[in-house]
């Protein structure tokens, strides 16, 4: 029998379900947040709060932990990095910097030879002047965004120059994509050119966060291909350990493009955890603990549905769910609009 804790930094809603996928495994966990409230704390072994430099409540976790992962991009670097010299840290601390930086991640990705979006960085006021090539486009701050945050539409120079714009802070600006789709990857690679890939999952965005999910995405044979190759490249490239998410656009012409990387397990995934026989969530935690790698094996079709903001509360007080429909409530607190709070899934 395996006797191994797992830290995991984070104590959101992948947090909990990397923590539900552990015990199945017979892995400890110790979850590390800077939440009081952080619903993971019902899911694991032993929950330490704290803020993410606080040196004494990072050293008291990094003790309790054999392995440490995270749930989340946005943990400063010196953190990973210190905890990494005593236990190691997986995915590597340095992937993490490169993919929370939105220029270092797309250079990296360019770099392959892998289509993105067109971007340009905006650094000071006078970068503002010659960007018509890129409008229209999305502005987004380099760092710390997620499920649309920090990003703002611009149709022209003016739109630009109307936002009152903190160059205290990096920021990119991408041309916009006319989409016709949006699907991701899912990936846990184990060792050299060992994987576990799952099909492309298709994903629809309403504000710029994720709403539902589902597989089989309905795309041609050469995007199915192409989506996955350029995955493994990005998961090999990056000698990456643990569970990754690729997130791509197709345009109208049917081009590929990636649009970021997750370096964790992803919302996008949760349908992973009725529809095969082995989890996101649970080969994420197999990779880094250093477990068994299993074939995977799909069970059946899905479809997931976010439920954001008060959408949750129809569903804690029904007790009408069919065989088929599997509910997930995040335990959040406070219900805030857009905030995600649980998610359904639906075996078809
Ligand atoms: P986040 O880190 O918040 O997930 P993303 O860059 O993935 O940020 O953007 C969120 C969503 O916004 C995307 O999934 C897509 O629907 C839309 N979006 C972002 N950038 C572009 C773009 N350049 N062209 C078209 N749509 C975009
Ligand atoms: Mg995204």
């Amino acid at each position: 029998m395996v006797d191994i804790t797992l830290g995991i930094i984070g104590g959101g809603q992948l947090g909990s379900m990397l923590a539900i996928a552990a015990k199945k495994l017979n892995i400890k966990t110790v979850i590390f947040c800077d939440d009081l409230d952080a619903p993971a704390q019902n899911f694991c072994n032993k929950f330490i709060s704290g803020k993410y430099d606080d040196k004494n409540k990072i050293s008291e976790f990094t003790n309790l932990a054999d392995v440490v992962t995270y749930e989340f991009e946005n943990i400063p670097y010196e953190t990973l990095n210190e905890i990494n010299k005593l236990k190691p840290v997986l995915p590597k601390p340095s992937v993490n910097r490169l993919i929370q930086h939105r220029l270092a991640e797309k250079d990296f990705i360019n770099k392959l030879n892998i289509r993105t979006t067109r971007y340009v960085s905006i650094e000071k006021k006078s970068d503002i002047d010659a960007l018509e090539d890129f409008l229209p486009g999305i502005l987004k701050t380099t760092t710390l965004g997620y499920d649309g945050k920090g990003q703002h539409p611009i149709s022209s120079r003016e739109d630009l120059n109307s936002i009152n714009l903190d160059f205290s802070r990096g920021y990119i600006l991408e041309k916009l994509v006319k989409l016709k789709k949006e699907i991701s990857i899912i990936i846990t690679r184990f060792s050299n050119n060992k994987y576990e890939i799952y099909e492309p999952i298709e994903n629809t965005h309403e504000d710029q966060i994720l709403k539902n999910s589902k597989i089989p995405a309905d795309i041609n044979e050469k995007i199915f291909d192409q989506s996955k190759e350029w995955a493994m490249l990005i998961a090999e490239e990056l000698k990456y350990t643990g569970t990754l998410c690729v997130e791509f656009f197709i345009d109208r012409n049917d081009n590929l493009y990636v649009n970021e990387i997750a370096p964790r397990v992803h919302n996008s995934g949760h349908l992973t955890i009725n529809a095969f026989n082995v989890s996101q969530f649970e080969n994420h935690v197999r990779a880094v603990c250093g477990l068994e790698q299993i074939p995977l094996k799909k069970i059946s079709n899905a479809k997931m549905i976010n439920l954001l903001g008060d959408q949750i509360s129809h569903y804690r007080n029904s007790t009408s769910l069919k065989d088929n429909e599997f509910f997930f409530d995040y335990l959040k607190k406070e219900i805030k609009e857009k905030r995600k709070m649980g998610h359904i899934t639906i075996l078809v």
